[in-house]
């Protein structure tokens, strides 16, 4: 039995008949750019999120852009990054013309290691952004009481943790404004390029919506150099539809990554790790193995689809050559990007699959692949 890392296909033919009709009315409608669906999906997403706006935009990596952009950020300043996540991240920060300072992880939940940070902070530190990563929420607490501390602004990167809780309440307005994308493979996705922030500032979200749209508010009258990123209203019917089966296709990632945990513990893998207050949304699920290539060579074979997330870690490449960041500083970043293996995961997912990559994974272990003591595993 194949069991594929992810059918992107999947979510449209589960709900064609919806997607057809909905991507019609947009059609026939003539209203092509902005306009009522990607204002009505605006307020759907903010509404979803536990925010009070919400703003659509042509991707993911343009919310991080404009949310710096909004917040005043640029040459000179520095911006407080996850050392492992995927480079969107530190893209959008050099974008603006600041830096990005890397800051290592809690290698059990992947996520920025908050003990760390006020080490990092400099008076020319603008912002802390945090990543959600894997769709497990960061411990915004401590980040948000650092920046209340030093005066900085919070920017969350959202884009793997649609509907994921923090302390029981929806990420979507913790810090200062959070970023979004809906890539087709993220957990709300687009068929298509799209993206949005959600905030509860009235100041920001008017910002972002003027900066995504040339810096224009009334036609041919530019306050600011703006630029063209909107939310392309077709896709804004697209996540309309698929919003409302979002909460399902949540609990069916969930449900697989509990047989998941519950079948491969006692093997020398690690497994992911839930702290008691987050609700993490299964964007992806990632084992450690010290011998991961084996490993995935092994499923690969026995027709299991596996990624790595991500197998070159910002710092190490070629974009990143001038900044210099010393080798052995990233020491664990570094390690999780050898040990790291994401299992297949999504709403399609079959319960016959999931006890296939199981199976396999245990079969891995009997062949000593992995093995059932975790000495040579750093901790
Ligand atoms: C997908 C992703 C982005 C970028 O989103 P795009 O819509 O592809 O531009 C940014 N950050 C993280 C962590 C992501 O996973």
């Amino acid at each position: 039995m194949k069991v594929p890392f992810l059918d992107l296909g999947a979510s449209y033919f589960e709900l064609k008949s919806e997607i057809d009709s909905a991507i019609q009315r947009v059609l026939s409608s003539g209203w092509y750019i902005l306009g009522p669906e990607v204002e009505a999906f605006e307020a759907e997403w903010a509404n979803y999120c536990e925010a009070k706006y919400a703003v659509g935009l042509a991707n993911g990596l343009d919310a991080l852009i404009l949310a710096l952009r909004a917040l005043g950020v640029g040459k000179g300043d520095e911006v407080i990054v996850p050392s492992n996540t995927y480079i969107a991240t530190w893209l959008a920060v050099s974008a603006v013309g600041a830096t990005p300072v890397p800051v290592e992880p809690d290698p059990a939940t992947f996520n920025l290691d908050s003990s760390r940070i006020e080490a990092a902070i400099t008076k020319n530190t603008k912002v802390l952004l945090p990543v959600h990563l894997y769709g497990q929420p960061a411990d915004l607490d401590p980040i948000l009481a650092l920046a209340r501390k030093h005066n900085l602004f919070v920017v969350e990167d959202a884009a793997q943790a649609h509907g994921a809780r923090y302390k029981g309440k929806r990420i979507g307005a913790h810090g200062d404004v959070v970023c979004w994308s809906f890539y087709p493979g993220k957990n709300l996705g687009a068929l298509g390029d799209a993206g949005g922030i959600t905030t509860n500032s009235p100041e920001l979200a008017d910002k972002i919506r003027v900066l995504r749209n040339y810096g224009s508010r009334v036609k041919y009258v530019n306050e600011v150099q703006g630029i063209n990123s909107r939310l392309d209203p077709i896709q804004a019917a697209v996540l309309r539809t698929k919003l409302n089966y979002l909460d399902e296709w949540t609990e069916r990632r969930k449900a697989i990554a509990l047989t998941y945990l519950s079948n491969l513990h006692g093997t020398e893998l690690v497994l992911p790790f839930v702290p008691d207050w987050a609700e993490p949304v299964w964007h992806l699920f990632v084992v450690r193995s010290s011998n991961r290539n084996q490993l995935q060579s092994y499923l690969t074979e026995a027709g299991i689809g596996t990624l790595i997330h991500y197998p070159i870690p910002p710092h190490l490449q070629v974009a990143y050559a001038h900044a210099k960041i010393h080798f052995d500083a990233l020491q664990i970043t570094k390690f999780l990007s050898d040990q790291v293996l994401s299992l297949p995961i999504s709403p399609a997912q079959r319960n016959d699959q999931t006890y296939e990559v199981i199976k396999i994974m245990l079969q891995s272990s009997k062949n000593e692949i992995i093995s059932l003591n975790r000495e040579n595993l750093a901790k």
